[in-house]
């Protein structure tokens, strides 16, 4: 094996049951003898349950799966943050009304959980509504602030213990007895000045930690650090600038422990950050800067990998390759959620991670035993709170390596367990305010209630069943991530993160494909012969007209790669963009399949006796399909295959900028087989294809996407038509907003307002145009949002490492460019903006940027561009400003961050947007997840992708016969 990272391919695309398969072949079932000593364990720790530690307390009493653990939570993970009272009082209403706090009280053990409980049970009832008025009339006795005192102090015992001191100096003081590694940490760093504070931070407490006691290593306090909070952008893509900026960083923190042999440990991150960390960990093993008798680094190993026992091998592979003795921590695994819900969101086909909580147990010993035979040239250190795993790794050896255990958690274990090694904590440190909100998050993402932590203080669950060996767990493995809609195959998709996935996309060719204008007499044959298709195509039947949907949509998801690649040349559509856009085809084609098959059954309607009443439906005629060039390929086949199924002929008209796409995707469904009449592609310019068929009263509907202004213009011309009144269903634009209280979390925030406003160059339809930040937050808001914006990369479409392509063409960059300059004139004041580089000097670039328009104002129009307007509002005036927004007179998407459920509910009542968003990004809908589309300017409706969008498309038929005159009914008669 080497350690070279570019040769490290874990096996993340390993099959899950294969994986799993093979894990159990490769297990060793565990002794009896370490079945009965955990056995042994959790029945002391069940019999003293008194002396577990507070955390461990709590999460039992609080047990996730109540809600009112889950509002304590919640509550715990914002107050602290929030300086204004009317967002605390709206947030301790909503979460704490109408919960059962009396339940918990008194209950528990110990004195933290039921002081905790009691304040919380007092201001539960002081703002629920009681029949019987007692607490109401307490409420009026104390009054509000009281309240408000009350929740933040009981928070405040709580951050107490969970955090492990408010600084390093704090926490070195309470660690006497304790041998810690101090985890420093916040959230991830969004900002280079984010990052600048955490190096700092890191640094001091390195300072601190360097005045220790010559002692060895292992007895010494030492550090985790984590490589994301040193970089805000700690991903593949932007390696040439981690090795640069991020490399000397480490490197800086690691000489210092060296010098003076302080333990420092490289903290777990998520899947797709795994290699950068084994990069960085390489180099620092080899760094000659470094002193080379230091045997203090670490790496954290998550069992929970399909790539840990690879990980393993690297890392002892390493050490023995630089002569380097290494302290890596193998550690079940602290994102599984994250992992999970990525890797369905990306329609993988298989998890990074184990599903089955066995599973990573049984990894989790493999890899214990690879690292206890690798003690040569590693001292391992083995973090868990499971009897069972302590019990097992004390039976492989008695010396050489290490247990760890969280703060607060795992307390009573060790003591009773009295191993021979020693037992470090895991020790978090920092201010409450920030701290506890991310730990709490943490602890609620990853649902704490499978854990052998909740296990062991659970009385109902038998010993027996903690203390079984996971070789004999029979519990089913999560269904493939791209499995998620049941009988509708969910598009297949690439981890653009992963080097072999990126490899075949990069591999793949742009297909070639030549257009020609299509005039407007080409127009009126294409027309005639599509209306000559119609009869035999409606005849063909929903089921068969579905197969080849479906077919279809197996042909392009195994052209993914060549569609992406098409996307990018011809619509500057960076690399993600154009995978989400070919996935989103994929999916219209299957889900519109999918209902059409269940739709073109006659259905048998009630009736009186004698007559028989059928009901079925079929296409109307010919559908123009007319698309926009922002989503080329998905909102382009979507009004395609719509207006197919149901039965139509169609002639699909791309837009001017991206004729390729169109074209190449109606060869696809020829391919597929649609007959060539049936399906006929007019490239060339709107007007001149509009003028030739809006006014021919064959063309029985429009399906259009694009403009406000194009839609208007395509209805009047409709309407001014002889013959039938035609369908139109038009998706147009939209000013979105999202508004933003102090109760959000500003990296979460930053996060989905940078790829709100900013993905695709804001050249969608859905893009956030208007941010409303809550004036108490708002100027911090802006400073992170400025921050992150100087980090973004502008690029070329086709490179990987780009977050920000080109806009369409020069003539879009310069309408937004123009509109720059009015609102600048007009006394606007621009906050922020992304530096364009080398691309300054391309007409097709539009830098990322953030405006305050003069006196507050919205903007009265859409910006098709990457262009963010702020408005910020007072604490007491968010109705106000959900008025403002309406009075736009747009209603495509919109978007909140509260934590408080009932401005979630007040906004998502109001607003008026086909698509409401709540602590998320507001782009990016799902087929059947979102149905996707507005109404007011923004629309017509119904929703593309929902479930009544091909009811547009069909006309429905009736068929009543009375059978009296053919003999009547049979039954009847034999009846009677
Ligand atoms: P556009 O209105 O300029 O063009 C849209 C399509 O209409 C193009 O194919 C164009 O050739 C065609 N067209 C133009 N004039 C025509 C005419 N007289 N007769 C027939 N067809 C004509 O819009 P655009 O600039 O391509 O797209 C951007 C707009 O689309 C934005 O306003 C955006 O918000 C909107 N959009 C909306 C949605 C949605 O689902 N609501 C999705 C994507 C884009």
């Amino acid at each position: 094996m080497h350690t070279d990272t570019h040769l490290f391919t874990p096996d993340y695309d390993v099959a899950d049951l294969d994986y799993a398969a093979a894990l159990r072949a490769d297990s060793q079932p565990l002794d009896q003898s370490v079945r009965d000593q955990a056995a042994h364990w959790v029945q002391r720790v069940r019999d003293n349950a008194s002396d577990e530690g507070p955390v461990a307390s709590l999460l039992q009493e609080y047990n996730l799966s109540s809600e009112e653990g889950v509002a304590l939570l919640c509550i715990a993970e914002c107050i602290l943050r929030i300086p204004d009272s009317a967002t605390v009082d709206s947030l301790l209403q909503s979460k704490l009304s109408g919960l059962d706090w009396r339940a918990h009280s008194g209950r528990a053990e110990s004195w933290f959980v039921n002081a905790s409980t009691a304040a919380l049970l007092v201001t539960g009832k002081i703002v629920t509504p009681n029949p019987k008025g007692a607490w109401n009339s307490l409420v009026q006795r104390v009054g509000e602030p009281v309240v408000r005192v009350m929740v933040r102090k009981a928070v405040a015992v709580l951050g107490g213990q969970f955090v492990y001191g408010r600084d390093i100096k704090a926490a070195l003081k309470s660690a006497k007895k304790e041998i810690c590694s101090f985890d420093m940490l916040g959230e991830a760093a969004m900002t280079d000045a984010d990052a600048q504070r955490y190096l700092r931070s890191y640094h001091d407490a390195l300072d601190a930690l360097c005045t220790q006691p010559d002692q060895p290593l292992h007895q010494k306090q030492g550090l985790s650090i984590k490589l994301s909070a040193l970089h805000p952008r700690f991903n593949p893509h932007q390696k040439d600038r981690l090795d640069v900026e991020l490399y000397p960083r480490v490197q800086g923190l690691v000489i210092k422990a060296a010098q003076h042999n302080v333990p420092l440990c490289i903290d777990a991150e998520e899947t797709e950050r795994l290699l950068l960390q084994l990069d960085v960990l390489a180099k620092l093993a080899h760094d000659p800067a470094i002193t080379p008798s230091w045997e203090g680094l670490g790496l954290a190993i998550q069992a929970y990998h399909k790539g840990a026992q690879q990980t393993v091998d690297f890392v002892a592979d390493l050490a023995r390759d630089s002569g380097r003795r290494l302290l890596p921590r193998l550690v079940k695994g602290a994102y599984w959620d994250a992992e999970v819900k990525r890797a369905q969101t990306l329609g993988l086909d298989s998890y990074p991670v184990f599903t089955r909580k066995a599973d990573t147990d049984l990894n989790y010993l493999i890899c214990a035993r690879k690292m206890m035979e690798a003690r040569a040239v590693m001292h391992p250190c083995f973090a868990t709170h499971n009897a069972l795993t302590v019990a097992a790794i004390a039976a492989l050896g008695s010396d050489g390596y290490e247990f760890q255990r969280l703060h607060g958690m795992g307390e009573s274990l060790y003591a009773i367990a009295k191993p021979k090694v020693g037992v470090r904590v895991y020790a978090p440190v920092g201010p409450h305010r920030d701290l506890l909100a991310y730990l709490v998050r943490r602890l609620l993402e990853n649902g704490a209630n499978s854990s052998f932590v909740h296990q062991i203080a659970d009385d109902d669950i038998p010993v027996g069943a903690i203390c079984q060996d996971p070789l004999n767990d029979t519990s089913r493995a999560m269904h493939a991530p791209h499995d998620l809609f049941g009988a509708r195959t969910n598009s297949l998709g690439f981890d653009l993160d992963r080097a072999p996935h990126l490899a075949r996309v990069q591999a793949a060719k742009v297909p070639a494909v030549t257009t020609v204008d299509t005039s407007a007499s080409e127009a009126r044959a294409a027309l005639d012969r599509a209306h000559g298709a119609f009869g035999s195509w409606n005849e063909a039947g929903f089921e068969t007209r579905s197969q080849i949907l479906l077919a279809a949509a197996d042909l392009l998801e195994s052209h993914t790669a060549e569609a992406m690649q098409l996307l990018a040349d011809e619509g500057g559509r960076v690399l993600a963009d154009g995978l989400s856009e070919v996935r989103e085809a994929v999916d219209f084609l299957r889900y519109y399949a999918m209902q059409a098959a269940t739709m073109g059954a006659v259905k048998v309607l009630p009736g009186p006796t004698g007559e028989d009443n059928h009901y079925w439906v079929e296409g109307k005629g010919v559908f123009l399909a007319i698309a926009p060039w922002n989503f080329p390929l998905a909102i382009f086949l979507g009004q395609v295959s719509a207006a197919l199924v149901s039965g139509n002929t169609v002639l699909a008209k791309p837009a001017e900028a991206t004729p390729r796409t169109g074209l190449w995707a109606v060869g696809l469904l020829h391919q597929a087989g649609v007959p060539h009449d049936v399906l006929q592609c007019l490239p060339g310019e709107g007007p001149v294809i509009g003028d030739a068929l809006l006014g021919d009263s064959r063309i029985a509907g429009v399906a259009f996407t694009g403009s406000t202004a194009t839609a208007k213009r395509i209805n009047i011309q409709l309407a001014q038509r002889d013959g039938p009144i035609a369908t139109l269903i038009a998706e147009t634009g939209g000013i979105n907003a999202m508004v933003v209280d102090s109760s959000a979390l500003p990296e979460q925030v930053t996060r989905d307002v940078i790829a709100g406003a900013f993905q695709s160059a804001g050249q969608r339809c859905s893009a956030l145009r208007v941010l409303c930040l809550q004036e108490d937050i708002a100027d911090a808001q802006i400073e992170m949002l400025t921050g992150a914006m100087q980090e973004l990369r502008i690029g070329q479409a086709s490179d990987p490492a780009t977050d920000v392509g080109p806009m369409i063409d020069a003539k879009a960059a310069g309408g937004i460019r123009q509109y720059l300059s009015a609102i600048d004139a007009n006394g606007a004041q621009r906050l922020a903006e992304t530096p364009l580089g080398v691309f300054g000097d391309d007409p097709r670039y539009v830098a990322p940027q953030m405006w305050r328009l003069a006196d507050n104002a919205m903007p009265d129009r859409e910006v098709f561009g990457p262009v963010l307007h702020i408005v910020t509002y007072q604490s007491n005036q968010l109705q106000a400003t959900i008025e403002r927004i309406n009075d736009l007179g747009f209603a495509l998407t919109a978007g909140i961050h509260t934590r408080s459920d009932l401005r979630q509910a007040q906004f998502a009542r109001s607003i008026h947007a086909g698509n409401v968003y709540v602590n998320r990004n507001q782009i990016g809908a799902v087929v059947g997840s979102q149905p996707f589309g507005g109404h007011g300017l923004s629309g017509t409706g119904p929703k593309a992708g929902g479930p009544l969008y091909l009811t547009r498309f069909i006309q429905e038929r009736t068929q009543s016969t009375d059978t009296t005159a053919a003999g009547g009914n049979a039954a009847l008669m034999a009846g009677g």
